[in-house]
């Protein structure tokens, strides 16, 4: 079973992450506030929170006007869960958003921004959830997650 330790540190820029727990979700995500403003989303979090507008809204109010530490995107990063290589990926055919992501236990970090330009590569919800299902939950060790697709 998936394990959630207490503090995150940062897998791009080593800081200790934030938990925040948004109005909308039962569990909460890790956003590096103190350091480069990247968001980690443990096992199928990520694909909760894009159910819900509210949800990204409230991620954006917490980084608009900070100044965050810049990070090499490119770089491999390291599963702050499982302590391996997490592996990048695009989200859609579009290929403008390359996120990281860990093979082993479904863990997802999207740098500063990342979010947002995940969001406006599709024009409306519809095309957006889609193509995810498509490019993106295929992509994980979906039997891993519990999660009903009875929105797709
Ligand atoms: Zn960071
Ligand atoms: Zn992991």
């Amino acid at each position: 079973m998936y394990d959630s330790k207490e503090i995150i540190t940062c897998p791009a820029c080593g800081k200790q992450m934030k938990k925040v727990n948004l109005a909308d979700m039962n569990s909460s995500i890790d956003i590096c506030l103190d350091g480069c403003g990247g968001i980690f989303f443990n096992n199928y979090e990520l694909e909760k929170i894009c159910k819900n507008e509210k949800n990204i809204e409230e991620i954006e109010n917490l980084l608009k006007d900070k100044v965050f530490e810049e990070v090499d995107s490119s770089k491999t990063r390291t599963c702050p869960e499982c302590g391996i290589p997490m592996l990048k990926h695009f989200t859609s055919e579009k290929q403008t958003v390359e996120i990281d992501e860990c093979y082993d236990c479904g863990s997802k970090f999207l740098d500063y921004g990342e979010l947002q330009a995940f969001i406006n590569e599709f024009p409306n919800e519809r095309e957006r959830r889609a193509s995810f299902a498509k490019h993106f939950l295929k992509a994980v060790s979906f039997e891993k997650t519990h999660i009903k697709d009875d929105n797709f």
